[in-house]
């Protein structure tokens, strides 16, 4: 499995990053590859088609319905309804929290008849229930975070060398149904959006570093990687944090980085992030 990181910055696109928008790739028994994206928040939808055509888009999951995790489909939605030259497959399926189609519908000012449906393939994540996709099974977790129906997302790839897990936080404060996503994946992606010290008063939210360390030290993370910090946090102190609650890996993401995810049942567990080349 594979974690290429689109966009990291948290709450709105920064100066280098766009906001939350990652792609899992994994390849199934016949050895074709499969891409999933995570979250496609405001600035991903430029940013991604320097790593992917978007016809390669094998499905969408979708964290919670704020901008800055799913704005952007609203123009992939013209992307694939408006290509001169054709959308070469059929909707995109979609998994997402109930209500997606009409927040994505809103900005263009259309109904829901056909509305985005030519586009995307919805579908309402139901709490904890398994859906396949390729080589893939995905599971959502109700979290706590204030808008309706926030989840963090669990992805397993069932790979030659057995299973690899990736569990994203989506956005949410510490709970144990994060703790349930996250138990005993080989990356939990986790957001750390705000700082001790700074946002003490706030709760329900957002993790800070320390509360993302803690959450990832009582789920047996085996890597911990943070995300989605905004422009005004400093990185060092978030890293810093998380160390004091997290005896493991602790990595930054990165956007436009690739991350090799090895399962349990790889002999060589080191990731070494790759930049993608970026052209002018
Ligand atoms: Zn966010
Ligand atoms: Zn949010």
């Amino acid at each position: 499995m594979e974690l290429t990181v689109i966009g990291c910055s948290g709450s709105f696109a920064g100066p280098h990053s766009p906001a939350s928008c990652y792609v899992v790739s994994g390849d199934d028994a016949e050895g074709r590859t499969w891409r999933l994206v995570l979250d496609m928040g405001s600035g991903a939808l430029g940013s991604i088609q320097r790593h992917l055509p978007l016809p390669a888009i094998d499905g969408i999951l979708v964290s919670h319905l704020h901008p800055d995790h799913c704005i952007d489909l609203a123009g992939l939605h013209i992307a694939v309804r408006w290509d001169p030259r054709g959308w070469p497959r059929g909707p995109i399926p979609m998994y997402s929290p109930a209500g997606s189609h009409a927040y994505l519908a809103h900005p263009h000012g259309i109904g829901l008849d056909p509305g985005l449906t030519g586009s995307f393939e919805f579908h309402d994540w139901q709490e904890r229930e398994a859906v396949e996709i390729g080589p893939f099974t995905v599971e959502a977790f109700r979290v706590v975070h204030p808008v309706p129906d926030p989840y963090a997302i669990r992805v397993v790839h069932h790979g030659p060398a057995g299973d690899t897990v990736l569990a994203y936080s989506g956005d949410s404060d510490a709970c144990d149904a994060l703790v349930e996503a996250a138990r005993d994946a080989d990356v939990f992606l986790c957001e750390a959006a705000y700082m001790e010290g700074r946002d003490d008063a706030l709760r329900g939210i957002h993790l800070t570093g320390l509360r993302a360390g803690e959450v990832a030290s009582r789920a047996g993370a085996r890597r911990l990687m943070l995300t989605h910090l905004p422009i005004w946090n400093d990185p060092v102190q978030a890293e810093e944090e998380a160390r004091r609650a997290y005896p493991g890996p602790v990595l930054m993401a990165q956007a436009d980085h690739r991350y090799p995810i090895p399962g349990a049942g790889e002999p060589d567990r080191t990731i070494t992030p790759a930049r993608v080349r970026v052209d002018p």
